[in-house]
């Protein structure tokens, strides 16, 4: 990546930076995907239970393998392989003291856009879990919510569907077909603005391209 591109990066998350703040959510900003890691490797009491929702990000940017090495408590989503035991590991989940995702979209303004099937990571994003830590690469970063929706639908969702297989419009054609098929994963829109429990929601963004 160009240092112009770096710079301009950096601008723009310090501008979201206090953005968020005025939401109540703290911001961080990294250039390397490893240096944040390391870093919110380094404020996570050893023995806490961790547990994250499904993200690209989480997995690209070395946080996943990080905390299945580290010292915690994992509460790993890929172990439940039957439907009862997705259920039992959702209801445990929102007890983690920690609980890991990306976001689907953040805005200029520091808003937080998801898009959902399931519903568990928003779920857990909403409330729960004692801590949530966000890892977005800046290539998330858009203008504003009416843009977030757009570009989530057409962006991130076919890329999920292709990885995931949801038999959707978006997984055969690449873009959004406003569907209401079995596999969906747009079933909850929810815009993150403000926090109202203080230092719950941590936002690190990373100059770096992650995830869809
Ligand atoms: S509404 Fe359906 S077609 Fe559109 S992005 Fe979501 S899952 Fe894909």
């Amino acid at each position: 990546m160009s240092q112009a591109k770096k710079d301009a990066y950096a601008l723009q998350a310090a501008s979201i930076i206090k953005k968020l703040e005025k939401r109540n959510m703290e911001g961080f900003y990294f250039d390397t995907a490893k240096d944040a890691v390391e870093y919110i490797l380094s404020t996570i009491p050893e023995g806490s239970s961790v547990t994250w929702g499904g993200s690209e990000t989480l997995a690209e940017s070395g946080m996943l393998d990080a905390l299945k090495n580290g010292n915690f408590e994992v509460w790993d989503r890929d172990l439940a392989k039957t439907l009862e035991e997705k259920k039992a590991f959702y209801q445990k989940s929102v007890g983690a003291d920690y609980f890991f995702m990306s976001t689907n979209a953040i805005t200029l303004e520091g808003e937080l856009v998801n898009i959902d099937g399931n519903g568990n990571r928003v779920a857990c994003l909403i409330h729960g879990p004692e801590h949530v830590i966000i890892l977005a690469g800046m290539n998330k970063v858009v203008p504003d919510i009416k843009s977030a929706v757009p570009r989530i639908q057409n962006c991130a969702s076919p890329a999920n569907a292709a990885r995931l297989h949801t038999n959707t419009p978006c997984e055969k054609t690449g873009c959004c077909g406003d569907c209401h098929a079995p596999g969906c994963m747009c079933c909850e829109i929810v815009v993150t603005r403000h926090s109202r429990h203080n230092d719950r929601i941590k936002v690190f963004l990373i100059g770096e391209e992650l995830g869809f």
